[in-house]
């Protein structure tokens, strides 16, 4: 087994994940995983990152599939005994001109950013070593739609005894409601992207309370970001910041000091906790 440090990015073959391995290949001490759901997309990104003189690492991982997380926690298991860095990037966003109905995109984007992201977070936590870091990459639309929410709702997303059932449970609805077209009345906003990023923001405040509660002793520092508005397929060319400078933040937190033991269970943007 190895010693070596080793980090995980999730859908990073373009866009702020492939700027995220870009930064970490020359800043982490360690083995860095660029992780893609096709093997042909991730060989190039790694391929182009190798011409760059950068030795990334590759691991299939389609979060959407139970058995890929699967295979990768066993890998990460057997080579390393764990994990010390887990960057949460992989995500979806159906486009502002798409057709396809909102019960549609409501169920797609939700099982893709937030249960599919809860669900990789459910297989690597336990692997989280001592002093490693978890990003999960939210968006600050998280915040806006939070504003939107009904006031029940805010109060359920900003309480600090809120389950990790119970927000299921809440994301669950929220599809539900959209199937049935009352998601409004329900105190809902109309935002799929939304609404499954105030899951990924709600479960990181989630998850760091349980690393409080559970893991006291292991300073494993766990917190959800903003890129920024970052040029990527998913944004467009007109957003103002790079991919580079989108990885900014999550890189910031991914390789904060082990001395540090804050930022924790925050939503960050600009490297600056963001009140939620
Ligand atoms: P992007 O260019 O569209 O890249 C998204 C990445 O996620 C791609 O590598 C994509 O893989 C991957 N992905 C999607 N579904 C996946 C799945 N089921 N399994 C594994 N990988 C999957 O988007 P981006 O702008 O870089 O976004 C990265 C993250 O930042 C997302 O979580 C996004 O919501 C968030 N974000 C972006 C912005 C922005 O302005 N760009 C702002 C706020 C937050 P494929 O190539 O196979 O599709």
């Amino acid at each position: 087994m190895s010693n070596v440090p080793v980090a995980v990015v999730t859908g990073s073959n373009k866009g702020i994940g492939l700027a995220i391995v870009r930064a970490l290949c020359t800043q982490f001490p360690g083995d860095v995983y660029l992780t893609s759901r096709d093997p042909q997309r991730g060989q190039a990104a790694v391929a182009q990152l190798q011409q760059e003189g950068l030795r990334p690492l590759f691991h299939q991982l389609d979060i959407d599939d139970p058995q890929s997380i699967r295979a990768l926690r066993d890998f990460l298991k057997d080579k390393y005994g764990g994990l010390n860095v887990l960057v949460n990037n992989a995500g979806i966003a159906f486009k502002v001109n798409d057709t396809a109905p909102f019960a549609v995109q409501a169920e797609v984007t939700l099982k893709t950013n937030f249960f599919a992201t809860r669900n990789v977070c459910t297989e690597l936590l336990p692997l989280m070593k001592p002093y490693g870091e978890v990003v999960n990459v939210s968006s600050m639309v998280s915040a806006s739609a939070l504003g939107r929410c009904s006031h029940e709702l805010q109060q359920k997303f900003r309480s600090d005894t809120i389950t990790e059932e119970e927000l299921v449970q809440l994301m669950t609805k929220f599809v539900e409601d959209a199937k049935k077209n009352i998601h409004e009345k329900e105190g809902w906003p109309n935002t799929a992207y939304g609404v499954s990023k105030i899951g990924v923001t709600v479960l990181s405040r989630i998850q760091a309370r349980l690393l409080n509660e559970q893991r006291k002793g292991e300073h494993i520092l766990l917190n959800a970001c903003c890129p920024g508005w970052v040029r990527t397929d998913m944004a467009g060319p007109k957003a103002t910041k790079s991919p580079e400078e989108g990885a900014e933040t999550p890189v910031y937190l991914a390789l904060l000091p082990s001395s540090a033991d804050a930022p924790h269970g925050q939503f960050v943007s600009d490297k600056t906790v963001q009140p939620w």
